[in-house]
C-alpha cells in the first residue's frame, strides 16, 4: 500500500500508542475500496471512525479523569468471569468506593500464571493510556474462597516500581 507524502504527515500526527492500529485501519479501508494509495483525507476519515475513541478525550468539567486496570488470577479466571469486579465498580463499592463518575477502566486482564508471567507487560502497554492505578483483584487476597496469591507482594513492588499505585483488592 503507497501513502502520500500529506497521509505520511499526518500518521505522525496520530499519538505514537494508536498509531500502528491507525495505519492497519486505514490501510483496511483503502484496500476494500479497490485503491492502492493512502490519502491524508482517508486517514482522517479513518482516525475519526476506528481510533479517537482511544486518543485522549478534553476533560469534563475540568477534571482529570482517574484511569484504573484490573488484574486477576489466571487460575480463578477459569471459573470467574469477572462480574462482581465491575459491579462493584459501577456501584463505586468496597475498594472502588472513592472513584468520582470521571474514573474508567481501561484495562482487565489475567497475570498470565505463576509468578505474574505478563502483569509487567501488560502494566507498560496500560502506562501510555495514562494507567494511575492498579488493582490486585479481591481473588488474588482471598484465603479461603480461592487460593490466596503466593506473589502477590512481588507483583505490587513491580507494579510500583513502574510508577502506577497498587490497590489490593477490588469487590471484598
Ligand atoms: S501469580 Fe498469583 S494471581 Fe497469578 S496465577 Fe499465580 S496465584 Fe494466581
Amino acid at each position: 500500500m503507497k501513502w502520500t507524502k500529506e497521509a505520511e504527515l499526518e500518521l505522525k500526527k496520530v499519538p505514537v500508542f494508536v498509531r500502528k492500529m491507525a495505519k492497519r485501519a486505514v490501510e483496511m479501508e483503502v484496500g476494500n475500496a479497490g485503491r492502492e494509495e493512502v490519502t491524508a483525507e482517508d486517514l482522517k476519515i479513518a482516525r475519526e471512525k476506528h481510533i479517537s475513541f482511544a486518543e485522549e478525550q478534553p476533560e469534563k468539567n475540568g477534571l482529570k479523569p482517574t484511569r484504573i486496570a484490573i488484574v486477576r488470577c489466571e487460575t480463578v479466571s477459569e471459573v470467574c468471569p469477572g462480574v462482581a469486579c465491575f459491579k462493584a465498580f459501577k456501584q463505586r463499592r468496597a475498594y472502588f468506593k472513592d472513584y468520582g463518575p470521571e474514573t474508567e477502566i481501561i484495562g482487565f486482564f489475567t497475570c498470565g500464571g505463576c509468578p505474574g508471567r505478563r502483569v509487567s507487560r501488560l502494566v507498560e502497554k496500560l502506562k501510555p493510556f495514562n494507567l494511575d492505578i492498579l488493582h490486585l483483584s479481591s481473588c488474588m487476597m482471598l484465603e479461603n474462597t480461592y487460593p490466596v496469591c503466593p506473589h502477590k507482594e512481588e507483583i505490587k513492588k513491580i507494579v510500583e516500581a513502574m510508577g502506577v499505585k497498587v490497590v489490593s483488592g477490588t469487590h471484598h
